[in-house]
């Protein structure tokens, strides 16, 4: 064999070999943006045997897929992402390694790791490299800044008007679907889009606040979806499902609430199942153990957990009742199961399976959006109702429900009273136990709140002339927001407009059709009139917020509270100079509420009550009332 020819063998059988032992084919690369990393999801034939290191300058991620062809295309070009903007390949270190550079906006330390084929054969092997966005994405917010201590706050707020919050979390997402319907419907896709409504109906309700722990297709593991509810000092977590079988008769919806001791049933079993294999499919950290030790010791679960189970089981019992009357239900009462989910123990959580996804009926009925509709209506009357009863303290609910006390004067009666505070003899009479009719000077009563708020709140009807209106809808608006600020219900609003959807869009024009009176308003000449307010922050809000709220400019709060950042503190006091004429003022008749003055003088209720430092909305026949400049 001369020289040549050995060679030649050697490079012959170097690549006989390598085509062997090539075995591995990259088939696909996935990209999940989320809020707060990158997922990107090589997809392989065969398990990854890979090395990876980091540059700089650009800042690049380099991964060495060993003995691996390419099966895919490249580059890949991503927009949404915050850290990653593209996926190429380079040159190979080594004959047989497939290189990818992954180009990113900054640097980071990547997590790589390998997943295993999903039993239902609907993912091969996997190497996900989770790009953690850092420093690079971070998104300007108010920190969750601790609450101005109790004390304090009642100085400032006497009947407290923090919002009720509620997790809405939908399950799945990104490289865990869920349960698949036979026409291949993903439940994570159904989860979100019944989510999405549930929490705009709760952002419709004044008082309440929907906060989502995803917001698009991504991938969040159990114990962060928990931790944001946390966060996010959540009152109420409401995980949202679709069920799964192995067998396509099951249907119905159903509700789960945590049990600390077992699962109570097979299916119960079965659903643990099902959580635990969402965890290795979207490679969750639940199972490694580690942070969530604490959680498992019974003692601790015991006592922590007692009150938010009680409250949990309550609400979803109500969430069950509401859903009866639109759906089928697999289960009548609320069933137990030991979730990682609804382990917050001091949450009370819930979780609405809507139905099964597996049976073909209802797989149609949830993709259809009317369906999804009433769905999230009945999870939303069933938290409202739940809310109405037991409002949190502090919370504008709960003042609501407070009433007021009122000593009596000489000469008021029962129905002065019930006039003055917009309620009814018969329920101060029920409040205060009263048998008789007859007050006594210097007697305190209660009066009672209003009235809790109801799905469909409607407003009496005190019309002495009725206005049309056009409104365009802007960025931020929805049908409660917009009810709210006309004093109209949100049914009249759907009614006007033959709507069909209570979603609307940007630049919509809707009619409002207002009651107005036809008495004049005392008008007395304007004058400006320079005054300084001092507001304190509330959470969720920010500059532009409190500057249209006052109808002044940001730079203008800026300049008066000499602000070096935008960025605000809950409890923060900001001094305000506001521009009024103070000379208009309004004398309360029959008939009047503030939705209707608010309307009239081309204001906004809550300007009003801001203006007014209105404790409540009860307005007396004869009050003056200060309208703000519009
Ligand atoms: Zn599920």
């Amino acid at each position: 064999m001369s020289l040549r020819a050995f060679l030649n063998a050697v490079i012959l059988g170097a690549s006989l070999f390598s085509s062997l032992a090539m075995a591995n084919e990259l088939k696909g690369i996935r990209v999940w943006p989320a809020p707060e990393e990158t997922r990107v999801v090589l997809d392989l034939k065969d398990e990854a045997v890979f090395s990876y290191f980091t540059l700089t300058k650009p800042d690049r991620l380099v991964v060495d897929l060993k003995q691996t062809s390419l099966k895919t295309k490249l580059p890949v070009v991503v927009k949404d992402s915050a850290i990653l903007t593209k996926i190429r390949n380079s040159g190979a270190p080594e004959k047989g390694t497939y290189r990818l550079v992954l180009e990113m906006k900054a640097g980071m330390t990547p997590n790589l790791f390998t997943l295993a084929p999903t039993p239902d054969g609907h993912y091969s092997h996997r190497l996900v490299l989770d790009l953690p966005h850092g420093k690079a994405a971070l998104v300007k917010k108010p920190e969750p800044t601790s609450k101005p201590s109790v004390a304090n706050q009642q100085a400032i707020l006497p009947y407290g008007s923090d919002d009720i919050i509620v997790a809405i979390d939908p399950g799945h997402g990104g490289e865990d679907p869920g349960s698949i319907g036979p026409s291949r419907l993903y439940e994570k896709n159904v989860t979100l889009d019944i989510s999405k409504k549930v929490a705009s109906r709760i952002n419709a309700t004044p008082g309440m606040k929907a906060v989502m722990t995803r917001q698009g297709d991504y991938f969040v593991n159990l114990n962060r979806r928990t931790d944001l509810a946390r966060k996010e000092r959540a009152h109420l977590l409401v995980s949202i499902h679709a069920d799964g079988f192995h067998q396509p008769q099951p249907r119905g919806a159903s509700v789960w609430v945590l049990n600390t001791r077992r699962a109570n049933n097979e299916i119960g079993r079965w659903l643990e199942q099902h959580e635990k294999q969402s965890e290795l499919l979207g490679g969750g950290d639940v199972l490694s153990g580690g942070s969530d030790d604490q959680y498992l010791s019974m003692a601790v679960l015991d006592l922590q957990f007692s009150h938010s189970q009680k409250e949990g089981y309550d609400v979803a019992s109500r969430v069950l009742k509401e859903m009866s009357k639109v759906t089928t239900l697999h289960k009548s009462r609320p069933e137990h199961a030991s979730l990682a989910v609804l382990k917050s123990p001091d949450i009370p959580s819930l979780l609405v399976e809507t139905g099964f996804i597996t049976n073909p009926t209802e797989e149609r009925l949830l993709n259809s959006k009317s369906h999804q509709n009433k769905l999230a209506d009945a999870v939303y009357r069933g938290v409202l109702s739940y809310f109405n009863e037991k409002p949190p303290e502090g919370t504008l609910f709960a003042s609501r429900n407070q009433g007021v006390k009122h000593k009596v004067a000489s000469g008021q009666s029962l129905s002065v009273l019930a006039n003055r505070y917009g309620t009814s003899v018969a329920a101060i009479k029920q409040a205060n136990n009263l048998k008789s009719n007859t007050l006594k000077v210097g007697q305190v009563l209660v009066i009672p709140g209003k009235a809790p708020v109801t799905a469909s709140a409607t407003t009496a009807a005190v019309a002495t002339t009725t206005k049309t209106v056009t409104h365009t809808v802007k960025r931020g608006d929805f049908l409660g927001k917009i009810a709210s600020q006309y004093g109209v219900t949100v049914a009249s609003i759907r009614r006007d407009n033959n709507l069909r959807s209570d979603e609307l869009a940007v630049g919509q024009k809707l009619r409002v059709s207002t009651t107005v009176p036809i008495t004049a308003p005392e008008t007395v000449a304007r004058a400006t009139t320079t005054k300084t307010v001092t507001h304190t922050v509330k959470r969720g809000e920010f500059l532009g917020k409190i500057a249209n709220q006052y109808g002044v400019t940001v730079a203008s709060i800026r300049r008066d509270n000499t602000l070096r950042t935008d960025e605000l503190a809950v409890g923060q006091q900001l001094k305000i100079s506001v521009k009024a004429p103070a000379s208009v003022v309004h004398t309360v008749q029959r008939g009047d509420f503030l939705g209707k003055i608010a309307t009239r003088y081309g204001v906004t209720v809550s300007r009003l009550r801001e203006a007014n430092q209105l404790r409540s909305d009860k307005l007396a026949v004869g009050q003056k009332l200060t309208i703000p400049s519009s």
